[in-house]
């Protein structure tokens, strides 16, 4: 592609062209090396969406609550990103829903861009595909961009890291307050939804919640105190009082300064993620790779220490090397 179709691509995209987004996220997913000029395009034009992270086990309800949030946002007016992201699978072949099928009903909405995003094999990880992705959606013109995590594991809480808020689902039965607390998941959580409330044991789960929450460092007057707030969400029950506790967050980030606190934060994990890509491609590269092979043998056999060798290996790289795109 050359640069007149990238510039077109942008153009495109802020023009809220779904082919020309859903484009743009395919390269950021492949890593492709006209990333670096659609970052650079894409810069000016970003910053003013507001970004909603919705993290929990598989099964909990996360699809039918974003499905949900998004009728509840596009009723205020706003228009609506959704970035699936799983971690886990090493490719969504462009796929707009992938198994999002609870959100079919809002494909056909022009105020709407679905798209499902696979991150595994990403050298950058989420640390980066992530954050571009939503920086696509916002230039498009997003007012809310929500982010779902679809895999498991640490990630979900990676993810959590990238959000302006973010709301943690958990369903009613045993252990799963523990669970929370053990995946970190209760540090990250802005919001924490108690879904399927329509299932024994939801208010347990909620004084289970609150208390364990209770428990963390003292907060002092004026600090945020996450909500835990029940729902139904495949019946659309409780969104309303989500989406206004989502509210609340966004306004006490704004009021204390914390959004831009955490979107300078997050853009710091950002360029780090891309520095140490970039770092590791000119480590790997030809003249390199044979550089670091040297060297390991002499460390093998005790002719060097590691930190010499690791010096030595780094004095070694002047120059070259882009941070963007794979194969350069
Ligand atoms: P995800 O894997 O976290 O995205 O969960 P899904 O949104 O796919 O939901 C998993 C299952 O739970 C589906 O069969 C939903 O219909 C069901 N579900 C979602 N919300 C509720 C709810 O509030 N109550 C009940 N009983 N079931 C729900």
């Amino acid at each position: 592609m050359g640069g007149g179709g990238v510039a077109d691509l942008v153009a495109r995209a802020r023009d809220g062209q779904p082919r020309a987004v859903a484009r743009l996220i395919t390269l950021v997913e492949n890593e492709a090396p006209e990333l670096r000029e659609v970052m650079a395009r894409l810069a000016p034009h970003t910053g003013h969406a507001y970004v909603v992270g919705l993290t929990g086990a598989p099964g909990v309800g996360k699809s039918t609550t974003t499905s949900a949030l998004i009728s509840a946002f596009r009723r205020a007016g706003d228009r609506v990103g959704v970035l699936a992201v799983d971690p886990s699978s090493p490719f969504s072949g462009g796929a707009l829903l992938g198994d999002r099928v609870r959100m079919v009903e809002h494909v056909s909405d022009p105020g709407v861009y679905i798209r499902s995003m696979a991150t595994r094999g990403h050298l950058g990880g989420l640390a980066w595909a992530a954050p571009q992705a939503v920086r696509v959606l916002d230039a498009a013109g997003c007012d809310v961009v929500l982010v779902e995590t679809v895999g498991v594991g640490q990630s979900e809480v990676d993810i959590a890291g990238q959000a302006d808020t973010t709301a943690v689902l958990v369903a009613p039965g045993m252990g799963d307050g523990v669970q929370a607390a053990k995946a970190g998941i209760l540090e990250v959580g802005d919001v924490f939804v108690v879904n399927k409330a329509d299932r024994d044991g939801a208010d347990a789960t909620v004084r289970e919640l609150n208390h364990m929450l209770g428990l963390g460092a003292p907060r002092g007057p004026g600090d945020w105190r996450p909500p835990v707030v029940k729902a139904v969400a495949a019946r659309g029950e409780g969104v309303d009082e989500v989406v206004a506790a989502l509210g609340r967050h966004r306004g006490w980030l704004t009021d204390r300064g914390e959004l831009g606190a955490r979107r300078t934060r997050r853009a710091a994990r950002e360029i780090e993620a891309i520095a140490v890509t970039a770092l590791r491609r000119r480590m790997a590269g030809v003249a390199d790779g044979r550089r670091l092979a040297a060297l390991a043998e002499r460390v093998a056999e005790g002719g060097t220490d590691p930190y010499a060798a690791a010096d030595e290996l780094l004095a070694g790289l002047t120059g070259g090397g882009s941070a963007a795109g794979r194969g350069r």
